[in-house]
């Protein structure tokens, strides 16, 4: 079994979900008492929210191609980060260590491809929506229609992600505000909507919509214990 590395703590409440995961996906894999390989540096959010919100995203790309250069000094085999947004700076940080990187949009768009999916919704931190970075992977390499909620619902979106989400906070309100946003997404034509932020899954869940929803979370996760088992 492969290690797997993991860039965490963006926020810590979604890296626990990544950990139960990849533990669970090993265990339903290879059962008994195997449990998954991890090396993974956790850090500490505030330093990267401030410089999201600054737009200083090298300053961002700084504090993560150190931590990753430790995770593979730890001895992972390849990596994760474990978030959607800052894959904005997954070249740098590809470019900066020897293991491969499994991208989440990638990890994402293959599942949709699987399931026949032309167009879909994306929901995530507003640079996730509205920048390219992750957009334009799913559409140059995927052939995918992507869409977006408005600006006013994106601002919703994000706010829930940084004000209530990345603190553990879960409330009725924001989930039924995201519901009339997936349904929206749905009555523009979204055959599936995206949770492109790794912290969505713990307020909207697939047991409350129709729409087909696909939890980055949990998808980054299940690839990485594939590639962790392949021989
Ligand atoms: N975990 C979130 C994501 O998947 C947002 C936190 C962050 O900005 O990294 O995009």
């Amino acid at each position: 079994m492969k290690t797997i590395g993991l860039l965490g703590g963006m926020s810590w409440e979604s890296s626990l979900g990544y950990y139960k995961a990849i533990n669970e996906g090993v265990k339903a894999s290879i059962g008994g008492l195997h449990s998954a390989k991890i090396a993974m540096f956790s850090v500490d959010f505030d330093e990267i929210e401030k410089l999201q919100h600054q737009g200083d995203w090298q300053g961002t790309a700084e504090i993560l191609v150190d931590a990753a250069q430790k995770v593979q000094m730890a001895g992972a085999d390849f990596l994760l980060i474990c978030t959607n947004t800052m894959h904005k700076v997954a070249p740098q940080i590809e470019a900066s260590i020897d293991i491969p990187l499994l991208h989440i949009a990638d990890a994402t768009a293959e599942e949709l491809v699987k399931n026949g999916i032309k167009r879909v919704g994306l929901l995530g931190t507003r640079f996730t929506m509205e920048q390219d970075f992750y957009k334009q992977r799913l559409i140059d390499n995927y052939a995918l229609d992507v869409i977006v909620p408005s600006e006013k619902e994106r601002e919703v979106v994000h706010r829930i992600i940084y004000d209530e989400l990345c603190l553990g906070k879960i409330n009725s309100d924001s989930k039924l505000a995201y519901l009339n946003i997936i349904s929206s997404l749905a009555e523009q034509g979204a055959e599936a909507v995206i949770l492109g932020c790794t912290e969505i899954g713990m307020l909207v869940k697939q047991t409350d919509t129709d729409i087909l929803l696909l939890d980055t979370t949990y998808i980054h996760a299940q690839k990485a214990v594939q590639y962790a088992l392949l021989e």
